[in-house]
């Protein structure tokens, strides 16, 4: 009878299944993992206070983007009023009218400019406010790369001994007869935490810990997979 054979390659199951376990814990609470999330978090909140802080000074940014077309503009103008000023044939009117149409640009040009430097001094506060979760942002971004970086470095070889495990449990379920890797599988399925355990010295479950009555002993030996009564795990 090969039965409690089996039933003990349970139990080496059970143990590859912590290995695994313990892998996944390890990815998903080393400190890094756990600084990364709270980067996340901090970018996400600089996000939403500089797009707050945006749209607050939406007038501004729509009256700035204006004036910046105009100026854009007129250069352009001046360009084009230079290139016509230095063409030799030009008679003294022409040459008068276009110096003043130059003049009249320019004059145009540092209005402009006064009113741009006019609202950012009176948006200073808010500006600056702007600028300091800006830089907020890029200083996450930094930390985020960098620990990401990290990180991956660390699950380089997590996932490496994660997959490793997880080969080993695959070949080793394919050992198994059908019937204990479905035996396996419910357990599995209905959230046992132990699926198979040695009997502890004190008459213990060795699965949930519950201390068995003489009883019970003998009800879980002459059961057909020596289940625990209690937790529903295999007692070898
Ligand atoms: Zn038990």
């Amino acid at each position: 009878m090969n039965e409690h054979f089996l039933l003990s390659n349970l139990i080496d199951l059970q143990e590859i299944d912590n290995e695994i376990y313990n892998i996944e814990s390890q990815k998903g609470e080393s400190e890094n993992v756990v600084l990364l999330k709270e980067l996340e978090l901090q970018y996400k909140k600089a996000n939403t206070e500089l797009d707050e802080s945006k749209n607050n000074l939406s007038e501004y940014f729509v009256q700035l983007e204006k004036d910046e077309l105009d100026i854009k503009n007129i250069k352009q103008k001046i360009e084009n009023i230079e290139a016509k000023l230095t063409d030799q044939s030009l008679d003294p009117n022409e040459l008068i009218n276009y110096s003043k149409q130059k003049e009249s640009s320019e004059e145009q040009l540092s209005k402009i400019s006064k009113n741009i430097e006019a609202l950012q001094s009176e948006n200073h506060e808010e500006l600056n406010e702007i600028k300091k979760y800006e830089d907020t942002i890029n200083e996450i971004k930094q930390k985020l790369i960098d620990v990401s970086k990290i990180v991956k470095e660390e699950w380089k070889d997590l996932d490496v001994n994660l997959a490793e495990s997880e080969s080993r449990k695959k070949e080793m379920l394919l050992t198994f007869p059908e019937e204990f890797q479905k035996l396996y599988d419910d357990l599995k399925n209905r959230g046992v935490q132990v699926i198979a355990a040695y009997k502890l010295e004190d008459n213990k479950c060795g699965c949930c810990g519950v201390e068995l009555a003489q009883g019970e002993i003998d009800e879980i030996s002459k059961s057909q997979y020596q289940q625990c009564p209690y937790c529903d795990g295999v007692v070898v």
